[in-house]
């Protein structure tokens, strides 16, 4: 599989994942000429995409769902929960698939397992998306999860069957709790249903790089007020040290580097 993410953080978010035979949206919270302009410099002129997979109803993850769904003719898969949320913005003529979180269902050649997030979203998921191929066990998997509160055992779990993993790394807590922010904010975002700093993502990558089949760790959803790139890669390296694990930040306003696992 090869992903990119085209933009990721609260301005945006949306990434592509692309196998032999399917190509995934996960969220469209960018206008849709974003989208598609950021799709034909990866994919060619009028990219084939087969279905966009939402996270959860925040508008930085689906401002763009409906536009981007009519002109790329696909369907957009939801959770039941989320699925009020978004037919809500909706204007009819697109389609919309639910699931259920921990009921996987097939894309094409992907099987794609919905897993539970705690997050301050009507039904918010994250997704482990696996490549079938003749021999199961070397099938290749890779995880998004963004945005989160926290890493439970369960989310663990899941994660670690993956080769690549694009987590949240939202903010640095110092940053966070010296800044500016209203104090209500700040407790939102540091609850177990807020967003994950980059201490948490270190945590859970050094567990799956110890425990797990992680090669790839890809840091989502910065924070452009309580964050910065370098001290996220730093701290989630430190971490890391003494695996061989490569860490690389996915920007919050452009695309990040080309992924393959
Ligand atoms: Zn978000
Ligand atoms: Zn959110």
């Amino acid at each position: 599989m090869r992903i990119v993410s085209l933009a990721s953080g609260s301005s945006g978010n949306c990434t592509v994942i692309v196998s032999e035979h399917t190509r995934l949206l996960i969220d469209a919270g960018l206008s849709r000429r974003r989208i598609i302009q950021r799709l034909e410099k990866i994919l060619g002129l009028l990219p084939r995409i087969d279905a966009i997979l939402v996270t959860h109803e925040h508008s930085d993850h689906i401002s763009g769902v409906g536009q981007a769904a009519r002109a790329l003719q696909c369907p957009i898969y939801v959770s039941e929960g989320t699925a009020p949320f978004v037919e809500h913005m909706l204007m009819g003529r697109e389609m919309v698939l639910t699931f259920r979180p921990g009921q996987g269902f097939h894309v094409r050649d992907l099987f794609i397992e919905p897993f539970r997030i705690p997050h301050d979203a009507a039904e918010p998921c994250g997704f482990v998306i696996e490549e079938e191929s003749l021999f199961a066990h070397f099938n290749k998997r890779i995880a998004v999860a963004t945005d989160l509160g926290t890493v439970t055992e369960g989310i663990r779990k899941r994660l670690l069957a993956c080769d690549l993993v694009m987590l949240e790394s939202n903010h640095d807590i110092e940053m966070l709790v010296n800044g500016w922010y209203p104090e209500d904010l700040k407790q939102r975002i540091l609850s177990d249903v807020g967003h994950l700093s980059n201490d948490v993502a270190g945590q859970t990558f050094r567990y799956l790089a110890e425990r797990g089949r992680l090669r790839t760790a890809v840091l989502m959803h910065l924070s452009k007020n309580n964050n910065y790139p370098k001290l996220a890669l730093e701290t989630v390296q430190e971490y890391l040290k003494g695996t061989d694990v490569t860490v690389a930040v996915a920007p919050r306003d452009r695309m990040s580097a080309l992924f393959t696992v």
